[in-house]
């Protein structure tokens, strides 16, 4: 069988590219993934219990773009959904991001949204240039709060101190002087009313859409027949690692079913200090399911392991760069998603991503 497009990877940025070349384009696709399911990490099922959980940790869908917001509602419907994070610190919980009632309650003071700033620019450091993601706590909060809620969960989830990677790693966290105990203010925050893997089926459901799974691309590719190549995976091995391993960040879940209810206040609780786990989620504060049972998971970072996060530091930019660089030179073969590019991506972001290479890929022609 001919092919016009092999993809690497059935993911968000794999399965965007198949739907939009197969329904728009017309053409005939072959999607590869090693994995035994389609979904990439986003991938969900109903576990032993009974309990829609997601294999490769919490998934929580937001964006502010309505574009990619519209674009994944020909797949699914939603279930309206904002999530809350509490960080627990010496056995007290406290709203992350840091916001009105977690200084109050963290210095045991009573300020109002109108002082707050004052207060916090008081306990912040100055920084001419911020550049390092220590920078952007230490100029915000201030020491203190950066030691209890920043500085070892960062060191704990990157294997690094914060001291060390970039800016836009603590960035993603902003700093409130309201009451405001949401982890995202985006427009649309919604999960996929039946799950992700049932609205990566009804994105794949095209009969010029043919799905490998349980397959190393690597090992198949020489007996394909194909024009060209859309890769999603690591950007280090479609070139064989030749200009040295880019490093990805890696984590042990910890699957557990209780039997209770719920078993937390909040979709998950953050644990900075203690502990060698970041974060525990229940899955039902997620997805909205009813069941006797709640089932939970915790998040151990690890170096090794399937490649997760790009971890941004200068010198993993400069290496990517080379990357990026060869990728360029490689005729007919396009780079697409967050292990291909190396960026610390959300899945709207993803999306908006496939959504733009699959434009300029069309609009130039077959
Ligand atoms: P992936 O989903 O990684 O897909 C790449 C696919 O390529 C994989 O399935 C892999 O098996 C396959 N592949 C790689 N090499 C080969 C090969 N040699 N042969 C065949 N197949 C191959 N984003 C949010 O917006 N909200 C969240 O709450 C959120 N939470 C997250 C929590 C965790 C723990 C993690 C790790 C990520 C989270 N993300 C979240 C980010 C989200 O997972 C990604 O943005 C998105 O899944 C990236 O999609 P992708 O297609 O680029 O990559
Ligand atoms: N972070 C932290 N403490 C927290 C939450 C986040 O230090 O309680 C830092 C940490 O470095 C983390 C980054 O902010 O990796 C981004 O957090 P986010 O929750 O977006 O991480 P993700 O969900 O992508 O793992």
């Amino acid at each position: 069988m001919k092919y016009d497009y092999l993809i690497v990877g059935a993911g968000f940025a794999g399965s965007v590219m198949a739907e939009r070349l197969a329904n728009e384009a017309n053409m005939k696709i072959l999607i590869i993934d090693k994995r035994g399911h389609i979904g990439g990490n986003a991938f969900d099922y109903v576990n032993d219990d009974g309990i829609l959980v997601h294999k490769y940790g919490p998934h929580i869908f937001h964006t502010n773009e309505k574009k990619v917001f519209d674009y994944l509602s020909r797949f699914t419907q939603w279930r309206n959904y904002e999530h809350k994070v509490l960080s627990s610190i010496q056995g007290q919980l406290y709203p992350i991001p840091i916001n009105l009632t977690t200084v109050n309650k963290f210095y045991n003071i009573e300020l109002s949204s109108g002082e707050v700033a004052a207060f916090l620019a008081s306990k912040s450091e100055e920084r001419t240039n911020v550049i390092t993601a220590e920078d952007v706590v230490l100029s915000s909060v201030g020491r203190e709060l950066y030691e209890a809620f920043f500085k070892n969960y960062t060191a704990k989830q990157w294997g690094l101190d914060p001291s060390e990677l970039c800016a836009s790693v603590t960035a993603r966290i902003p700093t409130r002087v309201n009451k405001d105990d949401r982890y995202f203010t985006d427009v649309y925050q919604c999960m996929p009313a039946l799950g992700y893997t049932k609205m990566f089926e009804n994105m794949l459901d095209n009969n010029n859409i043919h799905l490998m799974l349980n397959t190393n691309y690597k090992e198949v590719i020489n007996n394909l027949d194909y024009q060209k190549i859309i890769y999603t995976g690591p950007i280090d091995q479609y070139f064989d690692y030749s200009l040295g391993k880019l490093p990805y960040r890696s984590l042990e879940f910890k699957f557990d079913t209780v039997d209770a209810e719920k078993f937390q206040e909040t979709g998950s609780i953050n644990y900075p200090n203690e502990n060698a786990y970041t974060r525990i989620t229940e899955f039902k504060h997620l997805t909205g399911q009813k069941h006797l049972k709640s089932s939970i998971v915790y998040e151990f970072p690890v170096a090794e392991g399937d490649p997760y996060y790009p971890i941004p530091t200068p010198a993993n930019t400069i290496l990517y760069n080379k990357y990026k660089a060869m990728a360029s030179k490689e005729k007919d073969v396009y780079f697409v998603g967050r292990l291909a590019t190396y960026k610390y991506y959300n899945m709207d972001q993803v999306v908006a991503q496939s959504l733009a290479a699959f434009k300029k890929i069309y609009t130039s022609g077959p």
